[in-house]
């Protein structure tokens, strides 16, 4: 197997990996950066971004992040397709597979591999997919001012959408399949002391129709039970809030990962138990999971794996 030695290398090209590219260039690292499986990461999904600094105007995501490869590429970063099939990071230098056929040994390696918002598995999600679905009330609840929407989960998550969403929606509805709210107790006392927030406990979203975009949701109530029935709910936006998949299944042998296989960082910082290894984004970010805050570990990744190098020198 071909194998090339790098200093710095990049798994992942959205937010945090081109941020943490651009800072690695341009203390010349020479980071080769890999984007992975989704080239720009989970915001070349969404729609519109009004929130990132520094565009007054809003950008589509994809043009957001075409502008983030392009400052990473302007600074030298060597971008390339290809994703990480396999890690063995025993000891410095790390090896990384690509694409199951070529090793990079790599002295320092940032992982910015994202996470992956969990959908039910519906048709309807992908026939829907810009057109009023989303998993992203922040990202997307704008569109959605003095509508109706769904949000389905019971979680902290979900909560936080419902009620981020509460103050933009006329409705919102809380899809939750079981009869009890899996969130914290505070979370959930604020979303029953929202008024325009209902929860439907028991409920299962099975599909979703509309001529042009969602119009509504089709809902089984008390999903085998004797009085099981479906109930068809009138909505303009259907979000989905029942998780996010961390991408760490390669490293978690060799890192500390919390219950739902996010990589455990020191507080407040990218590094991970291993020296030379860094976690940027959503991989290592259970809470905030912003675009803007996956940019800002991306940078604190180059600029500790910068002083990493010069403290191994
Ligand atoms: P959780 O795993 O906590 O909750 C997921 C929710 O989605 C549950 O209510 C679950 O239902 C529901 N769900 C899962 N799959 C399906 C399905 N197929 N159909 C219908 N419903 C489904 O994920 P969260 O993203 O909410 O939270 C992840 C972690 O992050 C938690 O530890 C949470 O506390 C934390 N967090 C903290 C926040 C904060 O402190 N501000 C904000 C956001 C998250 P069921 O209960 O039936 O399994």
């Amino acid at each position: 197997m071909k194998t090339e030695k790098v200093r710095c290398l990049i798994l992942g090209s959205g937010p945090a990996g081109y941020t943490a590219a651009i800072y690695a260039s341009r203390a010349n690292l020479n980071p080769v950066l890999y984007e992975g499986i989704q080239p720009g990461g989970q915001l070349t999904i969404t729609t519109e971004v009004e929130n990132f600094p520094g565009y007054p105007h809003g950008v589509t995501g994809t043009a957001l992040m075409e502008d983030l490869r392009q400052q990473a590429a302007r600074f030298g970063t060597d971008i390339r397709a290809g994703i990480a099939t396999a890690a063995h990071l025993s000891a410095s230098p790390y090896r990384i597979t690509i694409d199951g056929e070529q090793t990079v040994e790599t002295e320092t390696l940032i992982i910015a591999t994202g996470a992956t918002a969990k959908y039910l598995g519906l048709a309807d999600e992908q026939k829907y997919a810009g057109q009023g679905v989303s998993a992203c009330a922040t990202c997307d609840g704008f569109f959605y001012r003095k509508k109706t929407v769904a949000v389905v989960g019971g979680g902290d998550t979900a909560c936080e959408e419902a009620l981020y969403l509460s103050s933009l929606a006329a409705k919102v509805y809380l899809i939750v399949r079981k009869n009890y709210l899996r969130a914290s107790m505070a979370m959930q006392q604020k979303v029953r002391e929202t008024p325009n927030i209902h929860i439907l406990f028991a409920h299962n979203a099975i599909g979703l129709y509309g001529e042009n975009g969602v119009e509504g949701v089709h809902l089984l109530r008390r999903k085998g039970e004797p009085d099981e029935e479906q109930v068809s709910l009138p909505i303009d936006g259907f979000f989905l809030a029942i998780g996010h998949t961390p991408n760490s299944g390669l490293f978690k042998e060799w890192l500390d990962t919390d219950e739902t296989g996010y990589i455990q960082t020191l507080p407040g910082s990218p590094c991970t138990k291993l020296p030379g290894v860094f976690a940027a984004g959503d991989v290592a970010d259970p809470h905030y999971r912003q675009a803007i805050t996956a940019a800002a570990s991306g940078c604190k990744a180059a600029m500790e794996a910068d002083r990493y190098l010069l403290a191994t020198k």
